[in-house]
């Protein structure tokens, strides 16, 4: 018990006791005339005040102390909600350290749902953010041609291609979404296989010349050995590659825009990086540029037809691989992603 609880203790038993030994002698002082002699009487009083005080003070603390114990088993049974095993040993301090871990236990967790519902109500507001636009647009294009827009095949043409256009770009929000969720809940497996990164790389920087050169962005590729064999999941690392070097085209602003991938063995396994000299990442937003639709730019400078959801998958492709994507950005200089693979015999 507490030295409080203790205190308490001693005091009300104190007090109860002496009020019964006060009773006893009222007691004894209304019968003293009929049953006994003068001297007699003292001696009675006496005797019996100190055999009625030790009795009840020990009885009384006694019933105290049980009582209360019996009062913390309850309230921590309740805390725990499993029946502790050995009573004897519980007491108000114990007690006190349970109450104070179950409130620091559930302050986190109250913490916790705050943050998962902020998080959910900002995800609700991204997804139908995103899903508005191409909707509107699709409206848009619907609305003219019913309006006669129909009647000029020039205009019908132009106007189903945007459709079309914007019909993709939903449906690319919801595969996209759908795989984040697929790779949250473990559904998506592997197919690991061993292949030549190199030639990877050689075939998305084919794919993207186009890109490329639209934003007269130049992509080197800088490899350390002419074949480096990697085990990973071919198609899901073409996919990562895909979006760190459009990314890295389409955040370019310079006039020469640089995009340089680097492949190279370091410490057992393969490396690789895609650098650009482009926009930059603030260091204050860097952290959450891997949340789903987190963009770092103002909505002003979004960029069209992309989900916000690349580099979410990005890290999901890599946690799956047991590896870690990694970023470098200095802020209107250039950013850095980097990944390893393990290394496959060659
Ligand atoms: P999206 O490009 O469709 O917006 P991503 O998930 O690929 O979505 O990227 C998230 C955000 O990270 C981007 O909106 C952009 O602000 C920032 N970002 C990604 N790659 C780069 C890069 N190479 N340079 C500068 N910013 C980048």
């Amino acid at each position: 018990m507490n030295l409080h609880f203790r205190k308490l203790n001693f005091w009300a038993s104190l007090f109860i006791t002496i009020f019964i030994v006060m009773v006893l002698v009222v007691f004894e002082l209304i019968l003293k005339q009929s049953l006994f002699e003068k001297h007699q009487f003292y001696y009675v009083v006496a005797v019996s005040g100190i055999i009625v005080f030790v009795l009840s003070y020990v009885v009384l603390e006694f019933l105290f102390n049980t009582y209360a114990k019996k009062q913390i088993q309850r309230i921590s049974n309740m805390i725990s909600d499993v029946e502790t095993e050995k009573k004897e040993d519980l007491d108000f301090e114990k007690l006190e350290e349970k109450v104070s871990d179950m409130k620091e236990k559930s302050n986190t967790e109250i913490d916790t749902m705050k943050a998962m519902e902020r998080y959910r109500k900002e995800y609700i507001g991204n997804v139908s953010h995103e899903m508005k636009t191409p909707l509107f647009s699709i409206q848009g294009y619907v609305s003219t041609l019913i309006d006669g827009g129909v009647e000029d095949l020039q205009i019908r043409d132009k106007y189903l291609k945007r459709i079309d256009k914007s019909v993709q770009r939903l449906f690319n929000i919801v595969q996209d979404l759908d795989m984040i969720n697929k790779y949250e809940s473990g559904e998506i497996r592997l197919e690991v296989s061993s292949f030549d990164i190199n030639t990877l790389v050689d075939e998305v920087v084919e794919l993207m010349e186009m890109e490329a050169k639209k934003k007269n962005a130049q992509i080197m590729v800088q490899k350390t050995r002419p074949i480096l064999m990697v085990s990973a999941d071919k198609q899901k690392i073409f996919q990562i590659l895909m979006n760190l070097v459009s990314n890295a085209i389409y955040y370019s602003n310079k006039e020469k825009a640089k995009i340089i991938i680097t492949t190279k063995k370091v410490k057992g396994k393969i490396k690789i990086t895609v650098e650009d000299n482009g926009i930059g990442i603030k260091p204050e937003v860097l952290p959450r540029i891997f949340e789903r639709f987190y963009r770092a730019e103002s909505s002003r400078n979004r960029r069209k037809g992309g989900s916000g959801l690349g580099l979410a998958i990005v890290k999901h492709i890599l946690e799956a691989h047991d590896e870690k994507i990694k970023v470098k950005s200095v802020y209107l200089e250039g950013t850095k992603f980097s990944f390893s693979l393990n290394k496959a015999d060659d």
